[in-house]
């Protein structure tokens, strides 16, 4: 038997609507868009949803419009994917990583404002692996300081942070819709936002800055006259090809993530009695959706004098999974460790204790909306074997 880390769920109403948009002829940015976005705010309550054509583009856009500038500071974790922290670079302005908590693989919200400066513009707090950043301390953080809130809810469906679903609580949230999450268009990506003049201003830039999209052009009393432009915006579209396999999704999105949360459900009872793993964390406050099913591997061991031979342990585990058939990841990697980040911004690893700890000590099982029984039986029982 062959488990991987995570394999896409269609059904036959994705292969038959997505003939939808193709027949209609509109392909880009039109009614199933719109009812995509209808969708995403219903299921999270947010005000404003507007589609794009990743995570990455949807970070990217959210800290354009909110006007930031060359050499503003913007604080995300050290441990989070590279897209985070890439954003930040590609307007200018500099990162700055912040340690995360160990227990929750989320930026550790007691050690944001030391690293706050007058040049501080922004906090990008990552809901990593569906699970919530503790955010009321770090409103609290942003409103003491004045700072824009951008949060990366890449991994966010259906978690929520008291009785909130993420994405909600900032100034925007970010998803996307990549088949490594949840709800899966091939790529794509969602802003969400209860501010209506930063929404008007982002569904503008997303479509190269025109007051109009081209469907209201189209539709409207005048086509023959094109757009006003008030922006130098982004070609940041999203498909109604990939809008229509999202209205699907979401047609079924409380039993997607139930669904993940049975399987987090089935592993917690079988790895809890190994006292091997730090399994991921529970608590009622905050809603896990289950974006994946990360772990720190010998926790007991895992400390940053002895991160070399628990790393060495653990590659040996997930080369034996591997060769049974068994997919297994670290969580995700310590940005401050990459190439790019580790040279231009001049740290070690050590500098991120915590995020140097999570990169070298991680590790993910598979789960997916549908993983059979059968396969976590098997995942769980070569776990146990190969420990
Ligand atoms: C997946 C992911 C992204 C990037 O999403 P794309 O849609 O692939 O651009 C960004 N941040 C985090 C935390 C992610 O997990």
């Amino acid at each position: 038997m062959k488990v991987p880390i995570a394999r896409t769920k269609l059904t036959e109403k994705e292969f038959n609507i997505i003939k939808k948009p193709l027949e209609s002829g509109w392909l880009v940015q039109g009614p199933y868009t719109k009812k995509f976005e209808e969708k995403w705010n219903s299921f999270t309550g947010a005000k404003h949803s507007i589609a794009v054509t990743s995570c990455t583009t949807a970070l990217h856009l959210s800290l354009f419009a909110l006007g930031l500038k060359p050499k503003d500071e913007v604080i995300l974790p050290a441990f989070t994917w590279i897209a985070t922290a890439n954003v930040v670079e590609h307007l200018n302005a500099k990162v700055v990583f912040c340690d995360i908590d160990l227990k929750t693989f989320n930026i550790d919200v007691t050690k944001i404002e030391d690293k706050i400066t007058s040049r501080t513009k922004a906090i990008m707090p990552v809901h990593l692996f569906g699970l919530s950043v503790d955010m009321d301390p770090l409103l609290q953080i942003a409103k003491k300081y004045n700072l824009f809130v951008v949060e990366d809810a890449a991994c966010g469906f259906g978690s929520k942070y008291k009785g909130r679903h993420v994405g909600t609580l900032g100034d925007t949230g970010c998803f996307s819709f990549h088949p490594r999450k949840a709800i899966a268009t091939g790529e794509g990506g969602m802003i969400t936002t209860n501010d209506d003049e930063l929404a008007e201003k982002m569904r503008s830039m997303r479509d190269h800055g025109a007051a109009m999209s081209d469907f209201q052009r189209h539709h409207g009393a005048k086509p023959y006259l094109l757009a006003e432009h008030p922006y130098a915006g982004f070609n940041y579209r999203m498909t109604d090809i990939q809008a229509s396999l999202g209205v699907t999704q979401m047609g079924r999105a409380a039993d997607i993530v139930s669904e993940r949360q049975e399987l987090a459900k089935n592993y917690n009872k079988a790895l809890k009695e190994l006292d091997f793993f730090q399994l991921p964390y529970k608590n009622e406050n905050f809603i896990h959706g289950y974006q994946s099913y990360p772990c720190v591997f010998d926790i007991h061991n895992s400390s940053l004098s002895k991160v070399n031979l628990i790393n060495e342990k653990r590659n040996i585990f997930m080369d034996a999974l591997q060769k049974e058939g068994v997919s297994t990841r670290p969580a995700t990697h310590a940005v401050h460790m990459l190439k790019y980040y580790r040279e231009k911004y001049q740290v070690s690893p050590e500098d991120f204790p915590n995020a140097f700890i999570a990169n070298e000590c991680s590790i993910s099982f598979p789960l997916f909306n549908g993983l059979t029984n059968k396969e976590q039986r098997f995942v769980i029982k070569s776990i146990k074997k190969d420990i």
